[in-house]
């Protein structure tokens, strides 16, 4: 499959845009004229600086508000697409995008329009170049793929054929399928995005919002199925308009560009391997679409490893003494402690020269890994790399266990741990078992394992986020719901694996004073801000906390007496939840009980939860309440 990209999708100059598209390994490109036009070269210069970086320029694009004119109009707008036909020999580039007018000349007749685009195909053949039409969303009168096929069926012409791009398409909700029956020689170019479904007039939705395939919420891999069944065979293409990704470093976006175009062919060849029908077994034979490791059955956590340095070491470790944690083990040859509850197993790293390190100087006391149970953790590690991720190979002691590892958008380590392990197989091998300080540790608080880890990102990694972790773990994005924090507004939304084995809670803070953005950090990043416990009984958990001295969020008594407006608990539950500050939240599948810690070093929060019944959220409704009351604790 050949893989390209427009130049409109990433941020910098054309020539810093090629490099990063170079970089990430693509085959080809569509030229955005504007990017030309503001470019310093030569259309021969521009030609040989592809040529060096091993791009091809596959489309140039647009050329706009062409077919259905009235005949005047039609004789300066050949005149025009020979002038750009002249570049485009010049630039070597062999197809031109013709989009649908939106013009308020254009007439709505589809012979008109045939006639006129067979004699700009008949233009372009005499210099051995083709064209290619594309049904705008807002164009005038020709909007649907279908609108466009019947111009290109009618006008006949070998140099002329259609271009598809499915965010024109699912955007109006016009259904892909009767792609596959088109003739897969006359569809020219496959354009792909995604987008976030949103309420907004089409135009600013697909000017500002579209993202890579994998990062939004319409169906791409069905609309690129249909594509491969009618087999096509030209290059693979995404045209992105995105604010965020304007301003982003291009190499970061070149990576995802790449990522979700590999993630999209995965999918589609997984589809048709499932469908096995005739057609299907017939485009696999035909197309090479790329096959990396299958996503690997994963069963939940196993650890979280914390940065710390000695002094702040020492506070955590007393803190997680305090919530019940034994203190189990200390590694063999690392400073390295292992604290464990439950199934949960949390390791603090003080180490002077190690990856936790980076991440503590660069942070301060933070999570710098996650790690994850997989039924075979080199095959996820395998499939992570596939899809783009950095392998991530610390310095092995003699004897030592070297897992499986990323490096996840925005530094986070992510490590692989083969579940037949169990919660301490990984442990008995580095660690040697502390002799129990019975006085340090406090009595078990019936935390049993981790439910969620919650994670702050900077505005520019969220789509990052939301890719990886569907393409490299096989979780899906649930409701994503805007919050008022006291200084700002913050998004937050779960990504969970179909199991509910594995959840993640990301959020992102909209505006730059929130708390949140300030902890992310100018530098930009992804930060673990909190990490969930559950507990099969929330308020005995949350009692022996405090008894031991762990400090809880106070909720405000407005917050419980709302609650009991809204909702008919039993008087001795609600008595519970308003002395120990949980807070409450209902969804149509069960109820869920949470009470968050005061933040460890101003940075991470634990919060204990108990979901009962279904419940398949995270009380995030109710982080406003939470967030004000820590601004009231600690003014900013
Ligand atoms: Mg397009």
């Amino acid at each position: 499959m050949r893989r390209s990209i427009a130049t409109v999708s990433l941020s910098g100059t054309l020539r810093q845009k090629l490099e990063a598209i170079a970089a990430a390994r693509f085959d080809g490109i569509e030229l955005f004229e504007p990017d030309f036009i503001g470019h310093r070269d030569t259309p021969e210069g521009l030609r040989a600086l592809c040529d060096d970086l091993g791009l091809a320029i596959e489309l140039f694009q647009p050329f706009r508000d062409f077919e259905g004119l009235p005949d005047d109009a039609l004789r300066r707008a050949l005149d025009r697409a020979e002038r750009k036909f002249d570049l485009m020999q010049r630039l070597g580039a062999s197809l031109m995008l013709v989009c649908s007018n939106v013009s308020p000349l254009a007439l709505p007749e589809p012979e008109r329009a045939a006639a006129q685009l067979r004699e700009l195909a008949e233009r372009a053949a005499r210099r051995n170049l083709r064209v290619g039409f594309e049904a705008l969303a807002w164009g005038r009168h020709v909007r649907l793929w279908r609108q466009a096929w019947r111009i290109v069926e009618l006008a006949d012409h070998p140099h002329l054929g259609l271009v598809l791009d499915s965010f024109h398409s699912l955007s109006l909700d016009d259904d892909p399928a009767g792609i596959a029956a088109l003739p897969g020689a006359r569809i020219f170019f496959v354009q792909m995005a995604d987008a976030p479904r949103l309420r907004l007039d089409v135009i600013d939705w697909a000017r500002h919002h579209r993202n890579f395939p994998g990062q939004g919420q319409l169906d791409v891999v069905g609309f690129f199925e249909q594509a491969v069944r009618a087999g096509y065979d030209g290059p693979l293409s995404l045209e992105i308009f995105n604010d965020v990704f304007r301003e982003t470093p291009n190499r970061r976006i070149a990576v995802d560009a790449m990522r979700s175009l590999l993630w999209l062919e995965s999918e589609v060849r997984e589809r048709l391997q499932a469908a096995g029908d005739a057609a299907a077994r017939r485009a696999l034979a035909t197309r090479l679409l790329f096959a990396p490791p299958p996503l690997p059955d994963f069963a939940g956590w196993s650890f979280v490893e914390f940065a710390v340095d000695a002094e702040t070491g020492r506070a955590l470790g007393a803190l997680l003494q305090r919530m019940g944690f034994v203190r189990a083990g200390r590694h063999r040859s690392k400073a390295v402690s292992l604290y464990r509850q439950g199934h949960i197993r949390l390791v603090v790293n003080e180490g002077a020269h190690t990856a936790a390190r980076q991440r503590f100087e660069a942070y301060g006391p933070s999570v710098c890994a996650l790690a994850l149970r997989s039924a075979d953790a080199a095959a996820a590690r395998n499939r992570a790399v596939a899809l783009q991720s950095a392998r991530f190979d610390p310095p092995v002691g003699p004897g030592e266990v070297a897992l499986p590892s990323v490096i996840a958008p925005g530094g986070l380590i992510l490590h692989f741990v083969v579940d037949a392990l169990g919660d301490d197989g990984l442990f008995d091998n580095d660690f040697v078992a502390e002799p129990l300080e019975a006085a340090a540790d406090a009595a078990d608080a019936g935390l049993r394992r981790i439910d969620h880890v919650g994670l702050a990102l900077a505005p520019d990694r969220v789509d990052t986020w939301v890719l990886f972790c569907r393409a490299v773990l096989g979780l899906e994005a649930g409701d994503s719901l805007k919050l008022a924090d006291p200084f700002g507004l913050l998004r937050s939304f779960g990504m969970a694996d179909a199991a509910r084995r594995l959840r993640l809670l990301l959020s992102v803070s909209l505006s730059a004073r929130t708390r949140m953005a300030q902890a992310v950090g100018a530098g930009g990043g992804a930060v673990v801000q909190q990490l969930a416990f559950a507990s099969d009984d929330i308020v005995a958990s949350v009692r022996a906390l405090r008894a031991a001295g762990v400090r809880f969020v106070a909720v405000p008594p407005n917050y419980h007496d709302d609650l009991a407006s809204r909702v008919d608990l039993d008087p001795a539950l609600l008595q519970g939840l308003r002395e120990h500050d949980v807070m409450f939240d209902r969804d149509a599948g069960g109820d869920y009980l949470h009470a968050v810690t005061e933040a460890f070093a101003d940075r991470i929060a634990f919060e204990i939860v108990q979901r009962i019944g279904a419940y398949d959220g995270y009380g995030v409704a109710n982080a406003p309440v939470r967030l004000a009351a820590l601004a009231d604790a600690r003014p900013a």
